[in-house]
C-alpha cells in the first residue's frame, strides 16, 4: 500500500471510527469472555468444595458412629477400589491412622505429614505444592480430636475448562474479526452524507455550477438535517447570486435611457451658444433625472436585500390603523389634486410586529399606485381588519383595473402595463411591497377585474416575525 493511499485512509473519517469501533469492540468482547470464564471457573471451584465438604460431613458421620472400620468400609464400598477421593485419618499428634490416596497422587504420596499443618483449619484447602495440578482438601477436626481429611485433584477441572478456553479463543477471535468487518461497513455507510457533502462542495468549487446538491436520504438523522441544512444553504446561495446578476443586468440595461437622457440634457447646458435659462432648465432637468436614477438604484437594491433574506428590519409593535392614517395623510394633497376621495375603515387599533418604516413604504406604494391609476371622480378605499392571527390591509380602488394576463407579471421587477404608461412611475413599486411583505413572512395579493378598479390585499401574521428571513423566488 502507497503512502498517499495510508494517508488517505488515516484521514477517512470512516476508517478511523472503525478502528476505534473494532479497538473498543475488542476489548468489550475480551472483557467479557474473561469475566464469563472467571464465573464459571469460580461455579465449578464452589461446586467441588460443596461436593468435598458433603463427602467430609458424611465420613465424620461414618466415623462417629461405628469408627475407623466403618469408616473404612463405606470408602471401599463408595469408591469401589476407585480411590477417587483422598481421605485421611490423623490423630492429634499426627500419627496417620489411616490414608486412602488415589493412585495418581503420585507426587502426594509424601506429603501427608505435611498435612498436619492444617490441622486446626476446617474447611477447603488448596494445595498448590504439585506442579502439575492442584488438590483440595477439606479438613475437620473430630470429638475424639482426630483430624480427618478429604481431598480431591482439580485435573477434572481442567479436563472440562480446556475446551473452554479453545472455544472462546475461537469465539473471541471470530467476533473480533466480524466485528471489525460490519463495523467499517456500518461506519462507512453512516459518514456516507458527510462524503456527499464534500463532493458536492468540491464540484461547486470545481466546476462553478450552483444548482449542485448533495442527495438526501430518509433517515431522518442528525447527518440528513445537516445535508438539509447544507441544502437549504445552497438554495439560498444561488437565489442570492442570481438575484444580484438579474439586478446588476436590469440595473445596467434601466440606467442606460436615463443617464442618456441626462448626458443630452447635460451637452445641451453646456453649448456655448445656449441661453441661460435655458441652460438652468437643463441643469434643473439633469438634477431631476439624476434624482429618478438614484431613487431607482435605491429601489433595486432594497427589493435585492428583501428577496435575498437580507433586508434588516427593525421589529417593533406597530399599530397598523395609525400608520395607514399617517401615510392617507401624507397623500391628502396628491389626493385632492387628481380628485380622488381617499375613505379608511379603520376601527380599533390593530396592533402587529413588524418594521414600521418598511410597512409605510408598502401602504404608500399601493396608495400611491392607487391614485395613480383612478382617474379623477373616483374612490380609494383602505381597511385594516384584526384577526386573531393575522392583520389585513385591503386597498381599494374604482380604477382602471388590471388585467387578468397581467395580474401575474406585475410584482416582477421594472413591469409596467400596458396602459399604464402614461403615467410616471419605474415599475418597481409592487416588487418592493412583495419583498417587503414576504420579509414579514406575510402575503400580499391583488384581484382586479378591468375597468371595475383593483383591490390589495396585504396578509400580516400577528405573531414576531421570524428570524430566519424566507427565500424569495421570483
Ligand atoms: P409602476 O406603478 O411604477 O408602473 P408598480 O410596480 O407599482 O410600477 O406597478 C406595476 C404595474 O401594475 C403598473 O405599471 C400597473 O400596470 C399595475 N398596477 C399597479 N397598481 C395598480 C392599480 N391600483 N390599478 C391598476 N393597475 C395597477
Amino acid at each position: 500500500m502507497s503512502f498517499a493511499l495510508l494517508d488517505r485512509a488515516r484521514r477517512n473519517i470512516g476508517v478511523r471510527l472503525s478502528l476505534w469501533y473494532a479497538a473498543i469492540f475488542t476489548l468489550s468482547t475480551v472483557a467479557l469472555l474473561a469475566l464469563a470464564y472467571y464465573l464459571l471457573v469460580a461455579a465449578i471451584g464452589n461446586k467441588d468444595r460443596e461436593v468435598l465438604r458433603a463427602r467430609l460431613r458424611e465420613y465424620a458421620a461414618v466415623y462417629d458412629a461405628g469408627g475407623l472400620p466403618a469408616l473404612r468400609r463405606s470408602i471401599r464400598q463408595e469408591d469401589g477400589g476407585q480411590k477417587t477421593y483422598f481421605v485421611r485419618l490423623a490423630s492429634a499428634w499426627n500419627d496417620v491412622s489411616f490414608a486412602n490416596v488415589p493412585d495418581d497422587w503420585i507426587t502426594f504420596k509424601d506429603i501427608p505429614a505435611g498435612l498436619a499443618g492444617y490441622r486446626q483449619r476446617v474447611g477447603v484447602i488448596r494445595i498448590p505444592k504439585n506442579a502439575e495440578r492442584d488438590f483440595l482438601i477439606a479438613s475437620a477436626v473430630l470429638p475424639d480430636d482426630s483430624l480427618l481429611q478429604v481431598g480431591c485433584s482439580t485435573g477434572s477441572r481442567e479436563v472440562l475448562l480446556d475446551p473452554v478456553r479453545r472455544n472462546f479463543a475461537i469465539v473471541g477471535g471470530c467476533t473480533v474479526v466480524l466485528g471489525f468487518v460490519f463495523g467499517a461497513l456500518f461506519a462507512q455507510r453512516a459518514t456516507q452524507p458527510i462524503r456527499q457533502v464534500v463532493a458536492t462542495a468540491r464540484s461547486i468549487i470545481q466546476t462553478g455550477r450552483l444548482d449542485a446538491r448533495v442527495p438526501v436520504r430518509k433517515s431522518d438523522d442528525e447527518l440528513d438535517e445537516l445535508v438539509r441544512l447544507v441544502n437549504s444553504l445552497l438554495d439560498r446561495n444561488e437565489a442570492l447570486i442570481r438575484a444580484m446578476r438579474e439586478s446588476l443586468d436590469n440595473v445596467a440595461h434601466d440606467l442606460r435611457t436615463p443617464l442618456t437622457r441626462l448626458r443630452g440634457t447635460a451637452e445641451l447646458a453646456l453649448q456655448s451658444d445656449a441661453e441661460p435659462v435655458a441652460a438652468r432648465e437643463a441643469l434643473a432637468d439633469c438634477v431631476e433625472e439624476s434624482e429618478r436614477v438614484l431613487n431607482m438604484l435605491n429601489t433595486l437594491m432594497d427589493i435585492t436585500e428583501a428577496e435575498a433574506g437580507m433586508m434588516r428590519l427593525q421589529l417593533q409593535r406597530v399599530d397598523l390603523c395609525q400608520l395607514v392614517r399617517e401615510v392617507v395623510e401624507l397623500y391628502e394633497y396628491v389626493a385632492d389634486e387628481r380628485k380622488v376621495t381617499v375613505q379608511t375603515d379603520l376601527l380599533a387599533p390593530c396592533e402587529t410586529t413588524a418594521d414600521r418604516n418598511r410597512l409605510r413604504q408598502v401602504v404608500a406604494n399601493l396608495l400611491d399606485n392607487a391614485l395613480k391609476y383612478t382617474p379623477a371622480g373616483g374612490r380609494v378605499t383602505i381597511s385594516v381588519t384584526d384577526e386573531p392571527e393575522k392583520a389585513v390591509v385591503k386597498i381599494r380602488d374604482s380604477g382602471i383595473g388590471i388585467p387578468p394576463e397581467e395580474q401575474g407579471k406585475i410584482w416582477l421587477r421594472l413591469y409596467r402595463g400596458d396602459k399604464s404608461r402614461s403615467q410616471r412611475g419605474l415599475g418597481l413599486g409592487l416588487s418592493l411591497v412583495k419583498a417587503v411583505v414576504t420579509a414579514h413572512h406575510g402575503e400580499v395579493t391583488v384581484a382586479s377585474r378591468v375597468g371595475d378598479g383593483a383591490e390589495f390585499s396585504v396578509t400580516l401574521p400577528k405573531t414576531k416575525a421570524a428570524s430566519t428571513p424566507p427565500i424569495l423566488v421570483t
